[in-house]
């Protein structure tokens, strides 16, 4: 390195410390050069007069062509007169600066660099140039640069990674929205398919009940299904059947469910509003218009006519919160089983009210209400078993009104058929209701009584003579004669093995009360058994 001798770096000219100032010269020289940063150290005009190393190696020029020459020919060659003016000034001016430039290098390349300049001084502290030390922060400068770059490039990824994140959160969302739809979906398939079993279960249990109902023989039978279909149908509920009397003017009371079964009054049909109204009447709470059957019933019931073969046959009485407007009522299908089980319940009731008649009418004389000869020669042949198997008698009174065909010809036919019924019910009213009378053909009757011997068929025939000839019989404003009869008493098997026998026995012996006088009793004769 070459240096310009100034006085700072000679020290103060005295001659005696020659010497020792030139070895400190020469100490601050390889400072200078060991420094590892270019240094540049120039006078108020801007003239190198030092330029180590390093500021070669930074600027290209070397010492010798940076030596006595001024910035502006070296590496200030491309500032503006204004830029080279503020440099001049600021060396004038002696003060410590920082600042990051751009100069050209000898060859031409711009290179960015770090200046801190000091105000050099003499032994006198005049100020008379400037020191510059130069770090070249180009490469800093473009690391930086990347840095930034990349940083930028990382934002922007960061950027679109949670534009991403939010979009796939948003998706996410929508996934879960369509698989909470979904769950919801399929939790509602589930309820109505539930709904639907339980509706197909219900209608199954109905079909049953009109089935048990077709092959119920008794209306106690059939009241019993009803009460047991009506119990599962509504759990937990209170439930009353009840069935128009023959006379039509009463409902008696057949069936209760949902409570223990107690004796109950009937009531007539003016005191039910579904009954006045021919249709539903639904209460729900006390204060709505209950009817008067229903006092003491559950503050909400439902009262359903039961119809059958265009006729209300009966009442449903529920102790139901039946509400029109009510979803879950509706989805559980309260309203629909209810009306499925009336309109079941009606048709099965009028068939076994309409076989009852037919029984009725095929097993009973239409004039006199008693068992017909058809009856009774069922119930002849099923006691007769019954006397083989217990040993027990049987006996027969075989009945023939005295002189019928006269007191018709007296009174007209009507006062006979009156006269006729009357008979019939004597006999029904002095008979125990285990004994079977009958209407054996025209004016002839008969009465089969199991378990009594002849003796006991004897009694009862003598107090049925009695009872007749005591009627007092009156018929259309007339006073009518008390009928007399003959009868005929026999006993199975003593008066015949057979049951032909058995008849004709009682035949025979009512023959002999004719022959003997009418209005008398003439037991069989055993030894008449051909
Ligand atoms: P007897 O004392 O010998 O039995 O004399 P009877 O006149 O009762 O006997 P008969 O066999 O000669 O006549 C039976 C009469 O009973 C003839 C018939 O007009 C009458 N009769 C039979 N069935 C009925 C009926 O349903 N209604 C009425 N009014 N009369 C009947
Ligand atoms: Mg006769
Ligand atoms: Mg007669």
């Amino acid at each position: 390195m070459r240096m310009v001798k100034t006085d700072a770096v000679r020290g103060a000219g005295i001659t005696g410390t020659r010497a020792l100032s030139e070895a400190r010269a020469r100490q601050l020289e390889q400072v200078v050069e060991q420094s590892g940063e270019s240094i540049v150290v120039k006078d108020m005009n801007a003239v190198v007069t030092v330029w180590n190393r390093e500021a070669t190696a930074l600027y290209g020029f070397t010492t010798e062509e940076a030596i006595g020459r001024s910035l502006r020919e070296l590496h200030a060659a491309d500032l503006s007169e204004a830029d080279y003016a503020r440099i001049l000034a600021r060396i004038r001016a002696g003060k410590p600066t920082t600042s990051t430039v751009e100069r050209r290098k000898k060859n031409g390349e711009i290179v960015r660099v770090l200046n801190k300049t000091t105000p050099l001084v003499d032994a006198q502290n005049r100020l008379i140039g400037e020191i510059t030390i130069a770090r070249d922060v180009t490469e800093l400068r473009r690391t930086e640069e990347a840095l930034r770059e990349a940083q930028a490039n990382l934002t922007a990824k960061l950027t679109a990674i949670r534009d991403a994140n939010r979009k796939l959160a948003r998706e996410v969302a929508a996934r879960r929205k369509t698989e909470t739809d979904l769950r919801d979906g399929h939790a509602k398939l589930e309820a109505s398919v539930r709904q639907l079993e339980s509706l197909q279960h219900d209608d199954q249990m109905l079909v049953n009940m009109a089935e048990l109902l077709q092959s119920c023989a008794q209306r106690d039978e059939a009241y019993a299904v009803v009460r047991e279909v009506a119990g599962k149908l509504f759990p937990g509920v209170v439930g009353r059947l009840y069935i128009h009397r023959e006379s039509r003017d009463v409902l008696e009371h057949v069936a209760t469910w949902g409570r223990e079964q107690t004796p109950e009054n009937g009531f007539t049909p003016d005191e039910c509003w579904a009954l006045r109204l021919g249709r539903p009447h639904t209460v729900q709470n006390q204060g709505a218009i209950r009817c008067r059957h229903a006092q003491g019933s559950a503050p909400s019931y439902v009262c359903m006519p039961v119809q059958g073969e265009g006729q209300v046959l009966g009442l449903l009485h529920l102790e139901l919160d039946i509400n029109d407007d009510d979803k879950a009522q509706r989805a559980e299908g309260t309203p629909r089983r209810l009306r499925a089980l009336v309109d079941r319940i009606g048709p099965s009731l009028a068939n076994l009210k309409l076989r009852d008649s037919l029984r009725v009418l095929a097993l009973h004389d239409p004039l006199t209400g008693l068992y017909n000869r058809r009856y009774m020669d069922d119930a002849l042949k099923r006691e007769a078993h019954r006397v083989k198997r217990s040993n027990k008698p049987l006996s027969l009174i075989m009945i023939d009104i005295d002189h019928f065909k006269r007191f018709n010809d007296t009174f007209g036919h009507d006062a006979g058929d009156f006269v006729l019924s009357a008979v019939a019910k004597i006999i029904t009213k002095n008979v125990r209701p285990t004994d079977i009378a009958c209407r054996y053909g025209g004016e002839e009757l008969a009465v089969l009584l199991p378990e009594a011997d002849l003796e006991c068929a004897m009694g009862r025939a003598e107090l049925l003579r009695v009872a007749l000839r005591e009627a007092s019989l009156t018929h259309r404003d007339q006073v009518l004669p008390a009928p007399t009869a003959s009868f005929g008493v026999s006993e199975y098997p003593a008066h015949g093995e057979n049951l032909e026998d058995f008849i004709k026995a009682s035949d025979r012996a009512l023959y002999r009360a004719k022959q003997g006088g009418r209005d008398q009793v003439c037991a069989a004769e055993t030894t008449t058994n051909t």
